[in-house]
């Protein structure tokens, strides 16, 4: 099906040392730099790319990421394992916008991915990758998300999965990995030490590593929600974007989408403020912004609800600072009951059951808004990264029981109704 669209091929040239420069061929499996230990980035032939990937040519193919095909790294897209990934839609939340005080408030639903997140797109980018790369086993430290998001394209690419998540992680997140007949291994620990067991077990058994920007096409995948956006808004992007950070690749994934879509004429120089939001309980990121630090120290005793950015130490941390930065951006924390009351604002005002890494990232655009940092007509987008049907026990409140049986039913029922 793919293969028959407007000429689309990869135009991947080789992978980029975001520390050290130093350059590598892309037709291997490939993790961090071997000269430094950094953050490996794709590179393309945009030249090339902006020839076929113009708005007229994507206007005739499918509503999902691998319409980007020439700056995305899958050289076969037809045979990369596909569940319907990207292509979210772009809400208007106009009562939001309202109750904080903006002219424009969007929200981009991520939760409508495969999994129930926005780690679908850089797992089918990573896993289709390894696949292409001749990988058998993938493996990922994950909070939960990005596990069930390698597990289900694993199944679906037919490869092994082992992922290896915080013991605590809800049951809800490693029944679903099971389910995908991944191997699950319960970590008494955090996200880090989780990566820790994953590297160890990719030493001795041949598992392909999947961390977050351990490797390097996660973060393409991720890219695409950049991509999109600025097509969704006609080829141009919003004064703000506001993103729950864990590790880091929403963030880096776009800044990058940003600068190749400029380096392809398709946008100009502007550039959205870039919004780190991280829980006031596990904020390296926040705390490194607030200290002018290129680098974030890792976060002793990590708490939140929110598992995805539960993250006390990111390898890309001075690409997400680089880019916070260079943005004009912020990073702020808030805390477990404020994100709590964002998710229900999500729900109640827009009709969205968002993540609480979402209700986040929706409370602190208010935040923004109350303190004045940012303005009634910046036009703001949050990322609703999750679907929050994953995190029912967050929700407050009871349901009322009603006998249908009751003598006087209506009564019965005015009972149980609020109050005028
Ligand atoms: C992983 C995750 C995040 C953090 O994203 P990064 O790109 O790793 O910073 C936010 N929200 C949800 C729902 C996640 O699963
Ligand atoms: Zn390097």
């Amino acid at each position: 099906m793919f293969g028959t669209l407007a000429s689309g091929r990869s135009t991947l040239t080789h992978l980029e040392c975001s520390n050290c420069g130093a350059t590598y061929p892309h037709d291997r499996l490939a993790t961090t730099c071997p000269a430094c230990g950094k953050v490996l980035l794709a590179r393309y032939d945009l030249a090339a790319a902006k020839e076929t990937m113009t708005p007229a040519a994507l206007r005739e193919r499918p509503w999902n990421l691998w319409r980007y095909t020439e700056i995305l790294p899958v050289q076969d897209v037809a045979a990369a394992p596909s569940l319907g990934e990207g292509g979210t839609p772009l809400h208007e939340a106009p009562a939001l916008a309202r109750d904080f005080g903006f002219d424009r408030l969007l929200i981009k639903d991520e939760g409508l991915n495969p999994t129930g997140s926005f780690k679908a797109r850089g797992l089918a980018m990573a896993v289709a990758r390894a696949k292409e790369l001749g990988a058998r086993t993938v493996a990922i430290p994950s909070a939960g998300n990005a596990a069930a998001a390698m597990a289900a394209y694993a199944a679906r690419a037919g490869l092994g999965a082992v992922v290896a998540m915080p013991a605590d992680t809800p049951a809800v997140m490693t029944a679903e990995c099971r389910a995908y007949g991944a191997t699950v291994l319960l970590v008494d620990g955090l996200i880090d030490d989780c990566g820790k067991v994953v590297r160890a077990g990719a030493a001795a058994y041949g598992w392909f590593d999947a961390s977050t920007l351990r490797e390097p096409y996660r973060a393409e995948g991720k890219k695409t929600m950049g991509l999109e956006l600025a097509e969704q808004l006609g080829w141009r992007l919003p004064a703000v974007i506001i993103y729950p950070t864990g590790g880091g690749t929403g963030i880096v994934g776009m800044w990058k989408a940003f600068a190749e879509l400029e380096a392809m004429g398709l946008i100009g120089r502007e550039r959205p403020k870039m919004v780190v939001v991280q829980a006031a309980g596990c904020a390296p990121i926040a705390r490194a912004f607030a200290a002018g630090e290129d680098h974030a120290e890792r976060w002793a005793g990590a708490v939140t609800v929110a598992p995805g950015i539960r993250v006390p130490a990111a390898i890309a941390d001075y690409l997400i600072l680089d880019a916070v930065r260079a943005s004009g951006g912020t990073a702020l924390t808030v805390t477990d009951d404020d994100l709590r009351q964002g998710m229900v604002l999500a729900a109640e005002r827009e009709g969205l059951f968002v993540s609480p890494e979402s209700g986040a990232a929706v409370i602190a655009a208010r935040a923004l808004r109350q303190s004045g940092v940012l303005r009634q007509d910046d036009e703001t987008v949050v990322f609703s990264t999750g679907s929050g049907l994953m995190h029912t026990d967050l929700v407050d409140g009871a349901s009322a029981a009603i006998d249908p049986n009751a003598p006087d039913l209506a009564a019965a029922i005015g009972a149980a109704l609020p109050p005028r």
